[in-house]
């Protein structure tokens, strides 16, 4: 576990030599001391960003020269693959074999930038046809800049280069800035960058908290380009800070994501889903289907078997075998989360599941999967993301019935529905108003496709290619290639 910060390819320590601890949620035992840094290693990271990008070597490389050191990147992450994950299992909480799926996650997301990277060469200019024909236009797409990226604690690693890679690929420098909950893996991939041959300044890590670090680094002058997952109430304050210098946003927030199941569904794979569309991460899932619509005519049997399915989930230590649901994060997160229980019972909720703190796990931030029935359709439970493994189901008449329910919130992250008739589904997909929507399934995410949401969920979108863009700015070169004169300026005689 490292203690010193990563800036201009160099190991630091804060310039005020301030740490915080490092707390393991299921033995809340502090694991170590992580460095926190603050304003002046916001400065002195994204001036060493600033010069590794004006005069540094990263953005003069070829794609192809570029996707290499992405290439490396990946292949050490591999190699590193169970002492990441073991380190993202002591911080974050979540089970053993979902944080090795984080990391291949992770070490395929810069394998495929890398490919992003090279393609660059092949496509270097665009032409563009022009109504004028004394005139040739091309377009080409240059990197932003310094980017600034500021990330949340669900998936340490993960997030991180899910604005690492296309940042990199596209030849800007960066200054990431991890969560204060999880800052070890972020900082493991200092000494990953370090050992592929990144040149220094490109990439800089500052571990610290939100004000302290991140704020500073939202409103630095030198970043050209912020790059943000968390939370809406953080994101807001994010763009404020940025429309100062008119800098470039991308958001990645919050969501309250629907899962609507029609009765044709076959009842064990919908309870699978569901479970896993929730419960997966300890539900700390951006796009957890948190709300499940069940059409009336299967709902008491689906939700019998969900209520029987949920209790045999095995809670425990990440690090154990067998465990399906970790702690959660923080004791702050594990507070709001009973909270939110208890808010959701005094607005007339009934816990049909769960609820409480298993038996026999006595430390821990630990949470029963818990399942809420009964409660109203302008409840803070059914309305806002709680952010842990509690789902609330509601049943539905028809389909026009669903779509209005399912839409009817500020966000619009993700939807998923279920159902055997592939027209249905197809019509269902269509209406709702969310940037990604699963189709007999929840939360399988990939590299390639868009990530993102409508509404307060966000602006803009991250993976594959439209990941990219967001680190590229686009110029167009307009030549004037006729031998006459313009013409706007007569001489006078
Ligand atoms: P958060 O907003 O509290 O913190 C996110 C990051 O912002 C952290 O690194 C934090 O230190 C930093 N931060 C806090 N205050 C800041 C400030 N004033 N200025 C600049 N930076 C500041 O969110 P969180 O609790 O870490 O994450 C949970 C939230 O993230 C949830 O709402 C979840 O839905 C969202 N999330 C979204 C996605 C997505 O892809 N849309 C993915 C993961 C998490």
């Amino acid at each position: 576990m490292r203690d010193r910060l990563f800036i201009d390819g160099k190991w630091q320590a804060p310039a005020k030599g301030g740490t915080f601890p490092v707390i393991n949620p299921a033995t809340e035992e502090v694991v170590h001391q992580a460095p926190a840094g603050t304003r002046e290693d916001i400065d002195a990271a994204v001036k060493a960003a600033r010069l590794a990008f004006d005069k540094g070597p990263w953005t003069r490389l070829s794609g192809k020269e570029r996707g290499a050191v992405l290439r490396r990147i990946s292949e050490i992450i591999l190699a590193r693959k169970l002492d990441l994950a073991r380190l993202e299992v002591i911080d974050n909480g979540k089970p053993m074999p979902e944080a090795v799926w984080d990391v291949e996650d992770t070490a395929g997301c810069f394998a495929f930038y890398a490919g992003l990277a090279e393609e660059m060469d092949d496509n270097p200019e665009e032409t563009i046809t022009l109504a004028e024909p004394r005139f040739s236009s091309k377009v080409v797409r240059e990197p932003i800049g310094v980017a600034g990226a500021i990330i949340p604690w669900n998936y340490p690693l993960l997030m991180a280069s899910w604005k690492v890679a296309p940042a990199l690929a596209a030849g800007c420098t960066m200054v990431l800035k991890p969560s204060e909950l999880t800052p070890l893996t972020a900082l493991e991939l200092g000494a990953i960058v370090e050992e592929a041959g990144l040149p220094a300044g490109v990439l800089n890590i500052v571990t610290g908290l939100g004000a302290e670090a991140g704020q500073p680094l939202s409103e630095h002058p030198g970043v050209d380009k912020l790059a943000f997952t968390g939370s809406v109430p953080t994101g807001a304050k994010i763009m404020a800070a940025a429309a100062r210098d008119i800098k470039n946003v991308s958001l990645e927030l919050g969501g309250k994501s629907p899962f609507v199941v029609f009765a044709d569904s076959d009842i064990e794979k919908a309870v699978e889903w569901i479970m896993f569309g929730i419960f997966w991460n300890q539900g700390q899932v951006c796009s957890a289907t948190s709300r499940v619509l069940v059409e009336d005519s299967l709902y008491p049997a689906l939700m019998e078997r969900l209520v029987a399915e949920s209790a045999k989930i095995r809670i425990g230590n990440g690090l154990e075998d067998r465990t399906l649901l970790g702690p959660l994060v923080s004791k702050g997160q594990y507070d709001k989360v009973l909270a939110a229980i208890e808010r959701g019972k005094t607005e007339g909720a009934v816990v049909a599941g769960g609820g409480k703190r298993p038996a026999g796990l006595d430390k821990g931030y630990f949470l029963e999967p818990t399942i809420l029935t009964d409660m109203p359709e302008d409840s803070f439970v059914w309305t806002e993301e709680i952010f842990g493994p509690v789902v609330c189901v509601r049943p539905f008449k028809d389909e026009v019935d669903a779509i209005r329910m399912a839409n009817d919130s500020r966000f619009g992250l993700a939807a998923a529905v279920m159902s055997k008739d592939k027209a249905r589904c197809e019509r269902v997909a269509k209406a709702f108003r969310a940037g990604i929507v699963w189709i007999n399934c929840s939360q399988p995410t990939f590299t390639e496709a868009p990530w993102g949401g409508y509404k307060q969920s966000g602006i803009g979108r991250e993976l594959g290619r439209w990941g990219l863009s967001n680190y590229l700015e686009t110029k167009q070169i307009t030549s004037f290639n006729s031998e006459e004169p313009w013409g706007w300026y007569i001489k006078p005689a």
